[in-house]
């Protein structure tokens, strides 16, 4: 057994990381390489801003090189729940909100020419027990009027060409993709570099302070100022940025990757080639890579030790 990242040990290494000495004066200083540091300093720096992002391990060394690889569209939970909760105009502006980030990353994948095996697999949201299939066949019914027609209910018979486990029935969500997250990861690092960020790796950022109306981050490398800092550590924030990290509960999650399943393993458990939730409270979460391997997920416990 290996314990590494799938998503990295099948993907490119970053190969334009800056070598430092970390110094100088930036418009913007990002801490942190994962999808949303890089995402950041992409934009950043294609509108022209000096960008340096600052990533104490490697680009996606965090949760966006450890994840299920999962694009889902709409809303994890209940939309009648959400409507419930917010009103039907916010509910629905919710759901078009995810609908639109699977969008972004579509044409950013295309835009920058990003190899990473997006694909439009639609999700499938199995019931595990037959009371949750008819929750999720209400879902399915307001969903489906009032805000995703891309959707259709499955039975349990209909399941048979998708999944073989004996699941109760499915909704599925056809907007959903699912993509190769380490090739992704690098894929953005190198667009934002393209674009002009400064990237640095084993760049810990170990204090941050403000003086002169500047932002000061120092890092082993070196010290840099920045009139704006973008603080985008996730479950990884570190107590130095003390106000992020009393409101961040991390929460556990783990993924393993099989061996490559063959043709027969694979018509006898995933012939649909999608990517699968149920409908556990602590649920799971799979699909297959793009080498065949299965990618299985769960929240085995509520702590984040790995
Ligand atoms: C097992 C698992 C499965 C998941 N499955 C899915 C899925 O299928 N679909 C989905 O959409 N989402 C999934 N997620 C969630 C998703 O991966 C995260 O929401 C996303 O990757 C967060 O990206 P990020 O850039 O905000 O944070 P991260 O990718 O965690 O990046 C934070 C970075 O900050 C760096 N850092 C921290 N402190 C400092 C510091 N002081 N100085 C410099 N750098 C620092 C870290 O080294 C890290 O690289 C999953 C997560 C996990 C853990």
């Amino acid at each position: 057994m290996k314990l590494q990242s799938y998503w990295h040990d099948t993907a490119p290494a970053f190969a334009n990381a800056a070598q430092g000495p970390v110094e100088g004066h930036y418009d913007v200083a990002v801490v942190g390489a994962g999808f949303t540091g890089l995402a950041a300093a992409r934009q950043l720096a294609k509108a022209g801003a000096r960008v340096i992002v600052l990533e104490a391990e490697r680009v996606g060394w965090g949760a966006s090189g450890r994840n299920g690889g999962h694009l889902n569209n709409g809303l994890a939970h209940s939309f009648i729940g959400a409507k419930a909760e917010l009103g039907k105009e916010r509910a629905v502006a919710l759901y078009r909100a995810l609908d639109a980030s699977i969008d972004t990353i579509e044409a950013l994948i295309a835009e920058e020419g990003i190899d990473c095996n997006f694909r439009r697999a639609g999700k499938l949201k199995l019931a595990s027990k037959p009371q949750h299939y008819d929750a999720i066949a209400r879902n399915f019914e307001a969903v489906h009027a009032e805000v995703d027609a891309e959707t259709a209910l499955l039975s349990a018979s209909d399941l048979k060409s998708e999944v073989g486990a004996p699941f109760h029935g499915a909704m599925l969500s056809k907007k959903s993709a699912m993509m190769h997250m380490g090739r992704y990861v690098v894929g953005l690092a190198e667009a934002a570099r393209r674009h002009g960020a400064t990237i640095v790796e084993g760049a810990a950022v170990s204090d941050h302070r403000q003086a002169d109306g500047r932002h000061v981050l120092k890092t082993e490398k070196g010290t840099v100022t920045a009139d704006q800092v973008l603080i985008a550590t996730g479950a990884y924030t570190t107590p130095n940025f003390g106000y992020f990290r009393r409101r961040i509960i991390p929460v556990g999650s783990f993924i393993i990757a099989t061996r490559p399943l063959t043709e027969t393993e694979i018509a006898a458990t995933m012939p649909g080639n999608r990517t699968c939730v149920n409908s556990m409270n602590i649920g799971n979460y799979w699909r297959l890579a793009p080498d065949n391997r299965l990618i299985f997920g769960g929240r085995a416990r509520f702590s984040a030790t790995s």
